[in-house]
C-alpha cells in the first residue's frame, strides 16, 4: 500500500475531527500554553531511507518526553546494563510525574521513561559526559539531518521556573543516595533536552535506528547493540506511554514514546519509524489525536506486532 496516501488520508481524517476532539495542550509548562492546539503532522522514515510527510510539516514543536528515547540511547551506550542498578525496567502505573513509588523503591524509579527515571538517567550521564548538553545536540543533529536543531531556551527556562515536581523527585533520589550530581545542574540538562525542537519528519528520522537494530539509517552508524535496540523497544512497549501503555499497546500494538508537547513515535521494527504531532493531550499527557493517528495507520497497513 502506498504510504504517502495513507498518511494523507489519515491527516485529512484528523483535521476533519481536530475541533471536536478531546484534549488540553499542556499548561503545567506556561511556554507550552501557547501553543496552538489544532495542528497535525504525521511521517515517517523507512529503513530504506524513504521519508513520507503529511500536515503541517514545517511547524517545530518541543520534542519533551520524547527526549527520553536519547537519554536512555546515550546512557546505555556508556553503562551497558549497569545503568539498571540506577533505573528499573517495569511499568508504573502511575502517571508520568508521579512521586509515590520513589518513597516506597529506595529512590529507584520504575522505568526510564516517567519523570523520575529521566532524571536519574540523565545523572549518570552527567557522571561521563563533561558537557552532556552539546553532546546531545550533536547526536540529535547528526540523527536528523538538520545541523540547526536547538534548545528553545523559552521553554527550558519555563520548565526550570516551573520544576518543583520534578525538582521533588529529584531530591527524593538523592535522599536514597541515588543521584551523583548537584541536583540542580541535572534538572537543567534534563528540561534542556525536553526542550529541543523539531519538526515531524525530522522526530522520524532521529529515531530511524530503532526500526532498524540499532543502525541509523541515514548515516549507517551504529547507535545502539542490536540487543540492546531490541530491548529498548520492549521497555518502550511496555513503558513509553506511562500508565496509558496497556491501551496504547491495545490499539496500536507497536512501540511507542509520548511527549507533552504532542508528540508520539511509533517503531515497526525491520520497517520504519513513524512520528506524530498534535498538541491536544488526554488524562494522560499523550496526544489525542496523536494516538488516534497511530490507530488508523497500523489498521491501514496491518502493522500490529502480534
Ligand atoms: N519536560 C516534561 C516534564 O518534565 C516532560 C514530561 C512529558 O513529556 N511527559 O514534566
Amino acid at each position: 500500500m502506498n504510504i504517502q496516501q495513507v498518511i494523507d488520508d489519515i491527516s485529512a481524517d484528523v483535521r476533519a475531527r481536530l475541533p471536536e476532539m478531546a484534549g488540553e495542550v499542556a499548561s503545567y509548562i506556561p511556554a507550552l500554553a501557547e501553543v496552538e492546539g489544532e495542528q497535525f503532522a504525521m511521517a515517517v522514515h523507512t529503513v530504506d531511507g524513504q521519508s513520507y510527510v503529511s500536515g503541517d510539516s514545517e511547524q517545530n514543536f518541543s520534542i519533551q518526553s520524547v527526549s527520553k528515547v536519547l537519554t536512555l540511547t546515550l546512557a546505555l551506550q556508556r553503562y551497558g546494563d549497569t545503568l539498571w542498578q540506577r533505573v528499573g525496567k517495569e511499568p508504573s502505573g502511575t502517571a508520568f510525574n508521579s512521586l509515590t513509588q520513589l518513597e516506597f523503591e529506595q529512590g529507584i524509579p520504575r522505568n526510564p521513561f516517567i519523570n523520575a527515571g529521566a532524571i536519574v538517567t540523565c545523572d549518570a550521564l552527567y557522571s561521563r559526559l563533561s558537557a552532556p548538553t552539546h553532546h546531545m545536540l550533536a547526536t540529535v543533529r547528526q540523527l536528523s539531518g538538520n545541523p540547526r536543531i536547538n534548545i528553545n531556551q523559552r521553554v527550558s527556562r519555563s520548565e526550570y521556573q516551573h520544576r518543583h515536581r520534578n525538582a521533588a523527585m529529584a531530591y527524593l533520589m538523592a535522599s536514597f543516595n541515588n543521584f551523583e550530581n548537584e541536583v540542580e545542574e541535572v534538572l537543567k540538562v534534563y528540561f534542556g533536552f525536553c526542550a529541543i525542537e523539531m519538526n515531524c519528519a525530522e522526530l522520524a528520522r532521529t529515531f530511524s535506528y530503532l526500526a532498524n537494530r540499532g543502525v541509523d539509517v541515514a548515516s549507517k552508524r551504529r547507535i545502539l547493540a542490536a540487543k540492546q535496540n531490541s530491548q529498548l523497544n520492549s521497555l518502550l512497549f511496555t513503558s513509553g506511554l506511562y500508565d496509558a501503555a496497556g491501551d496504547f499497546a491495545y490499539r496500536v500494538g507497536m512501540p511507542g514514546k509520548s511527549g507533552v508537547g504532542g508528540a508520539i513515535i511509533g517503531v515497526v521494527p525491520g520497517k520504519f519509524t513513524v512520528a506524530v504531532w498534535s498538541p491536544k493531550l488526554n488524562e494522560y499527557g499523550n496526544s489525542s489525536a496523536g494516538i488516534y493517528a497511530l490507530e488508523q495507520f497500523a489498521d491501514r497497513l496491518k502493522l500490529q506486532l502480534f
